[in-house]
């Protein structure tokens, strides 16, 4: 999706255009004010949607006053948590100093209860040592997440990592043995244990454990900018910590290790801490 320009500043900035472009040939200014005139997005303006911008390389971003990473062939993104309610003011400044903003305002979603009954009592009970252990992987989990590499994979597209049925989608409240957990963030696929999981976007291994606690064989995926993908449950791993990995390559296998009823995948992807859906990450098209 490609979101309307700002008329009004796209006017101002059209009259600055005229005005440069009789006062100076340089065309590499004209450019820079030309590409001011619009703000390219792509994803949607959703609870849980991830976007993807493209500006000029040298243009600064902000978001609500927070400075959004460009990369040098001008991507950028950004995006809302499950409950997010806040409206946001994206601004994009050249060079010379001309901006164009932005307002957005996620749309609000609702989510379905889920009941999973049958996890077993040494799960929902965990002892001290598992609680450590949780807390641990957790920690690993977070400080993986926080990896803010120059990588503009995530502006590429995204490719589902296995062929299966979606049993289970982003933002579910979970209820486990009729007890109330934290919401579902992942996008959860059938399958059976050794299936073949591929990466959704190139990038990075950031992390391989074959045993958490909770999420069993975990691998999580650096596509840049702080976007990453987290597989849980896996079986096996065919990729070490530090790959380099491509779209569509088989780096894992499907398992039903941790807190699983059955073999399937689950897949997350962040935005730093910020949990995002998958499936909306899926309509995310690159921008050219
Ligand atoms: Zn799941």
């Amino acid at each position: 999706m490609v979101n309307p320009i700002n008329n009004t500043l796209a006017k101002t900035l059209s009259k600055t255009l005229i005005s440069l472009a009789l006062i100076t040939s340089f065309t590499a200014s004209s450019e820079a004010v030309a590409a001011q005139e619009q703000i390219a997005l792509t994803g949607e303006i959703k609870q849980g949607g991830l976007l993807v911008g493209k500006t000029l390389a040298q243009n600064t971003v902000s978001l609500n006053g927070k400075a959004i990473t460009v990369s040098k062939f001008g991507d950028y993104t950004f995006g809302f948590s499950r409950d997010d309610k806040q409206s946001y003011q994206l601004v994009i400044t050249s060079v010379n100093g001309d901006r164009v903003e932005k307002t957005l305002t996620p749309e609000k979603r609702s989510y379905n209860i889920q009941r999973i009954e049958g996890i077993k009592k040494s799960i929902m009970q965990p002892n001290p040592k598992s609680v450590a252990r949780a807390r641990q992987d957790s920690k690993q989990v977070k400080t993986a997440r926080k990896v803010a590499s120059s990588l503009n994979y995530f502006a590429q597209g995204f490719i589902p990592p296995i062929e299966g049925t979606i049993t289970g989608v982003y933002g579910s409240q979970r209820v486990y043995n009729g007890v109330p957990k934290n919401p579902h963030f992942g996008l959860d696929y059938a399958g059976n244990t050794g299936d073949p999981v591929k990466a959704p976007a190139s990038g990075t291994v950031l992390l391989w454990v074959p045993d958490m606690f909770y999420s069993g064989g975990t691998m999580i995926i650096d596509h840049g900018h702080g976007v990453s993908s987290t597989f849980l449950h896996l079986s096996n791993s065919y990729v070490k910590q530090g790959d380099t990995v491509e779209q569509g390559q088989v780096v894992a296998a499907v398992g039903k290790s941790g807190r699983a009823t059955g073999p399937h995948l689950d897949w997350r992807i962040n935005w730093f801490n910020v949990k995002i859906d998958p499936a909306l990450v899926l309509k995310v098209k690159p921008l050219h």
